[in-house]
């Protein structure tokens, strides 16, 4: 049994160093990309179903490998998280992101997404005043989406922050609501503006059994609560004349369209709200 043992090691060694290799050299263009700020943001278009026009887009970061192509942000992230690099990473996007949006029609709003490290650090109600006045967006037109598991590890840090954020006029969002652990009343203790319904639930909505129950549930909810609901992922015809049904304030999703660089604002406003 040792042989055999020793014998898979030896198989597995040349493997393990690969893959050890191929995260060196990943960790090593992200730290070059990161100083580089060779990212690029592209937009997603949000809906209101209220007022039928696009309301605002949330940005969402691309990092295009010179060899790789394009790297899926659920990958990159969590690795410049680890490596203390988010905090660069999410500053250039807080001021890329309201640079962008500072030309685009007044009323749209930039919705922004920020990181659990991001959000517990010191640094980040600095970073967002300084975005607000370098490009002169006025705070109403910027949401901070914050993920569910921030509110479990310190409620009453993330109280205090949430206050402070809004103190600077910006709106702030749950992101991905109903994946974590918090449960439907825990969100009454935060000062959230806004629920977003995560994927998972609207992607089964119209099929037996679907998780129309719990839609229901969070829009009701927010809207108890005076918060707006945004549902994320409708992709399809169904799935929007549900959440319609049910009151969902807003939706965003491939069914209106995907992320798009910068360049193709003009094109959609038009094509969605007419200007
Ligand atoms: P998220 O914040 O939940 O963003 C929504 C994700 O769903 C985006 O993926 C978007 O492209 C995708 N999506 C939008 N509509 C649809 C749809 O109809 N169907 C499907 N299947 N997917 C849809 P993306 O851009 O790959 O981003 C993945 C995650 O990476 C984001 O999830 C967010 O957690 C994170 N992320 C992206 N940009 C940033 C950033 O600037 N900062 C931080 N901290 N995280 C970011
Ligand atoms: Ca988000
Ligand atoms: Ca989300
Ligand atoms: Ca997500």
């Amino acid at each position: 049994a040792k042989a055999e043992a020793r014998g898979s090691f030896r198989f597995f060694e040349p493997e393990m160093d690969a893959r050890l290799q191929a995260r060196r050299l990943l960790e090593r263009d992200l730290r070059e990309a990161v100083t580089a700020e060779s990212f690029e943001l592209h937009y997603q278009p949000i809906y209101d179903l209220n007022a039928e026009r696009v309301c605002g887009f949330e940005a969402l970061l691309r990092w295009n490998h010179p060899e790789r192509g394009r790297i899926s942000p659920a990958e990159f992230i969590p690795l410049a998280e680890e490596l203390g690099l988010i905090i660069p990473l999410g500053e250039w996007v807080m001021r890329r992101a309201c640079q962008e949006a500072s030309r685009w029609p007044d009323g749209l709003k930039v919705a922004v997404n920020v990181s659990a490290v991001q959000f517990t650090s010191a640094r980040l109600i600095g970073a967002v005043r300084d975005a607000l006045a370098v490009s002169g967006l006025p705070g109403r037109r910027l949401e901070l989406e914050i993920t569910e598991s921030v509110l479990v590890a310190n409620p009453g840090t993330t109280t205090a922050m949430l206050h402070s954020l809004k103190g600077l006029g910006a709106r702030v969002s749950m992101d991905d609501f109903g994946t974590g652990y918090s449960s439907l009343s825990y969100l009454r203790s935060f000062p959230f503006d806004k629920i977003k319904i995560d994927q998972s639930f609207v992607r089964d909505l119209g099929q037996a059994d679907d998780s129309g129950f719990i839609v229901r549930a969070v829009i009701g909810l927010g809207a108890s609560l005076g918060m707006t609901t945004t549902a994320e992922g409708v992709e399809t015809e169904a799935q929007l004349a549900r959440l319609r049904g049910e009151g969902c304030d807003e939706v965003q999703g491939y069914l209106f369209s995907r992320p798009v660089p910068s360049s193709e604002i003009p094109g959609l406003l038009r094509r969605w709200n007419g200007e």
